[in-house]
């Protein structure tokens, strides 16, 4: 059977059957309206206390980010408008709190389920895990009792809830497998997390799996086996057995230098996007954070930071790098990043309108006080400057005005900072990309930002998935771009950098070597595998190959191209070996 991998890894266990009961709510009509109100309002609170355990459990088990689900599900019960809506239902037309609550939350349930958005559709999934665990209480009934678990176990459920993943004993399960679910789903996202392997999206498994059924579940190509003959299960033993030889081989990339076979020398940092992050970044050994998005900062909040809150989150990221470069992005609002207390008014195409460093310079005092922040952390490690979304060289300009502005006040209020602070932009518009020769005059190194400068010069807005076949990085047209970034960076003696998601792409890495890339930033769990691939490359080799991939004339024949140089062994980049080299 197949279904979409959501978490890579391969477990191969033992069935272990999740089927709730479906609580079935009849309409039923009451008399004793206080009465009713006051089950209602006793079974909220038992919920919030076992949300609240739950909470407890995530936050000391896997993190806070992924413990703010839970957060949000008590903040959903806290909700006065939502609960009076509840309760206003039990007092106009006389029926059951189970009714009530059931019926008021459809109308939520719908609404998120109709949401073109995947992110958005799936916290429908999110209103069905508060309101069956209501239910469950209101009604008396267990909710799924997952202490009969036994170890080796793969959880085969129509859908699991994010609490219930997060009651899940990582020594115990090897894998999950649901029927329903999507990649962003919050049970995915911990899945992931948690390393478990899990694949989402089999309709009807559970009519052919029973417990302790033998299964394999390969998180990677979404495919499950249950009662696997020998011939398979050797294949699959096999394969976890190359996966886990890889882990280790990997981990004794730790500590090595990011150097080609031919002695060049490329640097591997981490995106990150709140302090919290770093801890990851450390753990796979980034040499250095390559893009903070500082704009996390200033999101879900109802007021602006105030310079101390940013300079003390700044500082943080510093002291924990330990004098490693950490490049800090000034503010990128607006798009599908809101912030609420800065005006940024609805716009038929938000992606080309009024965002980044287009609402810094309309509200300098917040940029200037943003700056102000950065500048006064700058004594605590090596920081670096970025301005996001930069399309001409006067918005560049007026930038560094507000940046030298910063500077002045800091002068005169006595505080020190590193007056020579590098300053660098994003390359993600193609204006800035054709004028890059232009722009490097003015700065001290470029990021380029591929998630932007394919949605711009493909004209595809990233967000769309029906257009996602033209949403592509191996694109010759992004390639030939990002060719003549870093030429003329470097004949304008300043350092490029990749800070988009093309930068962790394993199949791209040895072309962006190959054109001169000197910095490369992806998400932290990729730095391992990519520094091996450095390792094992050379730089002579790949100049050859990113010459190929300029001349090729689809996305297609880029990708092919590189999967048949580095061999696609399903589960390695190890057996590869360059047609070039050696
Ligand atoms: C980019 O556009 O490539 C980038 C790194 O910025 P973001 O994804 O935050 O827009
Ligand atoms: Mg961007």
């Amino acid at each position: 059977m197949k279904g979409l991998g959501v978490s890579q890894g391969i477990g191969i266990g033992k069935a272990f059957v999740i089927k709730k009961r479906e609580l079935n709510v009849e309409i039923t009509h009451i008399n004793d309206v206080d009465a009713e109100i006051k089950r209602l309002n006793t079974a909220i609170n038992l919920s919030k206390d076992q949300i609240n355990n739950i909470y407890l459990k995530t936050l000391k088990e896997i993190g806070e980010k992924e413990a703010q689900i839970f957060k949000s599900h008590e903040m959903m019960l806290e909700d006065e408008a939502f609960i009076n809506e509840i309760k206003e239902k039990i007092k106009s037309e006389k029926v059951s709190a189970e009714y009530a609550i059931k019926e008021i939350a459809n109308i939520y349930i719908n609404m998120f389920d109709n949401i073109k958005d995947d992110y958005l559709r799936e916290r429908a999934d999110d209103v069905k895990d508060i309101i069956g665990r209501v239910l469950h209480n209101l009604l008396g009934v267990q909710t799924t009792d997952f202490s009969k678990m036994k170890e080796n176990s793969i959880i085969v459920a129509k859908d699991l809830t994010p609490s219930d993943t997060a009651q899940l004993d990582r020594n115990k399960v090897l894998a999950m497998i649901t029927e329903m679910g999507g990649k962003t789903s919050h049970a995915a996202i911990m899945a992931r997390i948690m390393g478990i392997p899990t694949v989402v999206g089999i309709e009807g498994i559970l009519d052919f799996v029973h417990n302790n059924d033998n299964i394999i579940c390969d998180g990677k190509t979404g495919k499950v086996i249950i009662n696997p003959n020998k011939k398979q299960l050797k294949y699959y033993i096999q394969k976890k057995l190359n996966e886990e030889k890889i882990n280790n081989e990997l981990k004794k990339q730790t500590g090595l230098p990011s150097i080609t076979k031919d002695n060049y020398k490329v640097e591997l940092f981490s995106n990150i996007s709140t302090p919290k992050d770093v801890a990851t970044v450390l753990e796979n050994d980034a040499e250095g954070i390559g893009l903070f998005r500082s704009e996390f900062i200033f999101m879900n909040r109802d007021c602006q930071p105030t310079e101390d809150e940013q300079f003390e989150q700044y500082k943080e990221v510093l002291e924990k790098m330990n004098n490693k470069p950490v490049i800090i992005r000034t503010m990128d609002i607006g798009a599908d990043k809101e912030v609420p207390y800065i005006d940024i008014p609805k716009e038929i195409n938000p992606f080309l309108g009024y965002r980044a460093i287009r609402v810094c310079l309309v509200n300098v005092d917040v940029f200037r006080t943003q700056l102000r922040a950065i500048l006064r952390a700058s004594v605590f490690g090596n920081v670096k400057i970025m301005f996001p979304m930069i399309s001409t060289m006067k918005e560049l300009k007026d930038a560094k005005i507000v940046l030298e502005e910063a500077k002045q006040e800091l002068k005169k209020e006595g505080i020190l900072f590193d007056d020579n602070i590098e300053v660098g932009i994003m390359i993600e518009i193609p204006s800035a990309a054709i004028t890059s020769d232009q722009l490097a005059k003015e700065v001290d190194f470029f990021s380029i930002g591929t998630n932007d400068l394919i949605q711009y010069t493909m004209a595809v807005d990233r967000m769309n998935s029906k257009l996602s076949h033209l949403y592509s990085q191996y694109h010759p047209a992004l390639l030939r771009l990002i060719n003549n970034v870093i030429t003329n960076a470097h004949n304008a003696g300043i350092w490029v950098g990749m800070c988009g998601e093309a930068a962790g792409d394993f199949k791209l890495i040895p072309v962006f070597l190959g054109m001169g890339l000197d910095e490369f930033s992806m998400n932290a769990p990729s730095i391992l595998r990519a520094r091996y691939i450095i390792r094992n490359l050379k730089k002579k080799d790949m100049e050859n190959i990113a010459e190929e991939t300029l001349n090729l004339e689809t996305a297609l024949d880029v990708e092919n191209y590189l999967s048949n140089l580095f061999a696609e062994e399903e589960d390695s980049h190890f057996n590869r070996r360059s047609k070039g080299s050696n």
